[in-house]
C-alpha cells in the first residue's frame, strides 16, 4: 500500500450526476464525458456508478479510452469526441463507437470502414457555432445529415455543437451562448424540414447544463459538474456540486526546523522560530503541482498547514508549527488530505487558482503513480 492515494468517492459522483437529473428534469439523457480517464478519477468505475445514478452515455477523445471500457464489460453508449486518424478508425467501428464527424471526406471514411466490418457506424454530427475547434459550418450541416442519413454504413445518431463561454454568467458570454443555441435550433428545423431524423441533438457542457436552459436538448453532457466543481466560480450556482476525488497521503517524518534553518531545494524557505516540519511522500512527480511550492496549504488534523519550500519530485514539506498550543496536531503517520471534498479541506479549484490553472488540470494530472481507492 502506498502512502499517497486518490480517494474517489464514488457517492459524492453519484450525488453530482443525480443533482444534474433534477436540474435538467426527466426529458434528456445524460451523458458523461469520461474522457483523460474520467478527468483522473477512474473512467471504468465513473462509468459503473454514473450508470446507477441514472447516466445512460458516455464520452471519450480516443478510441483507446474507449477499449479500456468495453475490455471492462461496459456496453453502454460512447462517443467519440476527437476526429479519429485513420489508424484509429478500425477500432472506433468495431468497438461501436459514435464518432463526431464533421466534413464529408471523415463520413465517408467512417463508412468505408464500417462496410468493410460488416457494420453500421453510428455519427453525430459535430457543428462549429462558435468553439472554433471541431465541426462543419452550420450551412453546411444540411448537406452533411444527408450525407450521412444517404450512405451505406453510417446512420445519423445525433447532431452536436460545443460551447466556449457558457459557464460565464458575463453578460456578452450569456447572449454568445444563446446565439449558438438559437443556431442549432434553427439547423435542426432544417434537417427535420428536410425529413432527416436528427437524432439526439446536444450541446450542453456543464456551464449550459447550469446556465442555459435552453441548451439541454435531447442530452447534455456535463463533465466538471459530475468531478464535483462549477466550471466556473460562482456564489450562488444552480446547486453546488460535491468533489469527487481526495488527494491523500501519510506524514514521513516529522522533524523541528531551528530558526535559520532552511527547508527544500533552493533554500527559499527559512525558518523564524522553531516549528515543527513534515515531510510527506507525494510531490509533482505524483501530479502535486509544483507551483504549490511556498503556497499550497494542506489538511491535517482538522488545521490548514502550508507547504514549505519548494515541491520535490517525490516529497513536500508542511509546516505543523509549535508543538502544543498553536500548532498542528499531528503524528508521524497521521492522513493528510492535499486536496477534495471535506469542509475546510483546499479543492481542486482553490489549487488551481494558484497556478492560474482550473481544477479539470490539477485532477487530471493525478497520475498513475497514485493508486485509486474507490469508495461508495
Ligand atoms: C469535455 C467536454 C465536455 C464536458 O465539459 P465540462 O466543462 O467538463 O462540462 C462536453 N462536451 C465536449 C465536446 C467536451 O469535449
Amino acid at each position: 500500500m502506498r502512502a499517497t492515494r486518490a480517494i474517489i468517492h464514488l457517492g459524492n459522483l453519484r450525488r453530482n450526476i443525480e443533482a444534474v437529473r433534477r436540474l435538467v428534469g426527466t426529458g434528456p439523457e445524460i451523458c458523461v464525458p469520461v474522457k483523460a480517464d474520467a478527468y483522473g478519477h477512474g473512467a471504468v468505475e465513473v462509468v459503473r456508478a454514473s450508470l446507477e445514478a441514472g447516466a445512460t452515455r458516455f464520452a471519450v477523445a480516443s478510441a483507446s479510452e474507449a477499449a479500456e471500457l468495453r475490455a471492462a464489460g461496459i456496453s453502454a453508449p460512447i462517443l467519440l469526441l476527437s476526429i479519429a486518424i485513420p489508424e484509429e478508425l478500425p477500432d472506433a467501428v468495431e468497438l461501436g463507437l459514435a464518432p463526431l464527424v464533421a466534413d464529408a471526406e471523415y463520413a465517408l471514411a467512417l463508412a468505408a470502414e464500417a462496410r468493410a466490418r460488416g457494420r453500421v457506424a453510428e455519427a453525430h454530427i459535430k457543428v462549429d457555432t462558435g468553439m472554433g475547434r471541431i465541426g462543419c459550418r452550420p450551412e453546411d450541416a444540411l448537406s452533411l445529415a444527408r450525407l450521412v442519413a444517404g450512405t451505406r454504413g453510417l446512420r445519423l445518431g445525433g447532431v452536436c455543437t460545443h460551447f466556449p463561454v457558457a459557464d460565464s454568467l458575463k453578460p456578452g458570454a450569456l447572449a454568445f451562448t444563446e446565439g449558438q443555441i438559437d443556431i442549432v435550433e434553427a439547423l435542426v428545423r432544417d434537417i427535420e424540414a428536410a425529413g432527416i431524423d436528427p437524432g439526439v441533438v446536444h450541446a450542453a457542457n456543464s456551464g449550459g447544463v447550469l446556465y442555459h436552459p435552453r441548451s439541454r436538448f435531447g442530452m447534455v453532457r456535463p463533465g466538471i459538474l459530475c468531478y464535483g466543481y462549477l466550471p466556473e466560480r460562482d456564489p450562488s450556482p444552480p446547486f453546488f456540486p460535491e468533489p469527487v476525488m481526495e488527494l491523500e497521503t501519510r506524514i514521513a517524518q516529522i522533524r523541528v526546523a531551528e530558526p535559520g534553518e532552511t527547508v527544500s531545494y533552493g533554500r527559499t524557505w527559512t525558518a523564524g522560530l522553531p516549528t515543527r516540519i513534515a515531510s510527506l511522500p507525494v510531490g509533482y512527480a505524483d501530479g502535486y503541482p509544483r507551483y504549490l511550492s511556498g503556497k499550497g496549504l494542506a489538511w491535517v488534523g482538522g488545521k490548514l498547514a502550508p507547504v514549505r519550500g519548494r515541491i520535490c519530485m517525490d516529497q513536500t514539506m508542511i509546516d505543523l508549527g509549535p508543538a502544543g498550543e498553536g500548532g498542528v496536531a499531528a503524528q508521524r503517520y497521521d492522513r493528510v488530505s492535499l486536496f477534495g471534498p471535506g469542509p475546510g479541506m483546499p479543492g481542486a479549484d482553490d489549487i488551481a487558482d494558484m497556478g492560474g490553472t482550473i481544477a479539470y488540470e490539477v485532477t487530471c494530472d493525478i497520475n498513475k503513480r497514485v493508486p485509486r481507492v474507490y469508495l461508495d
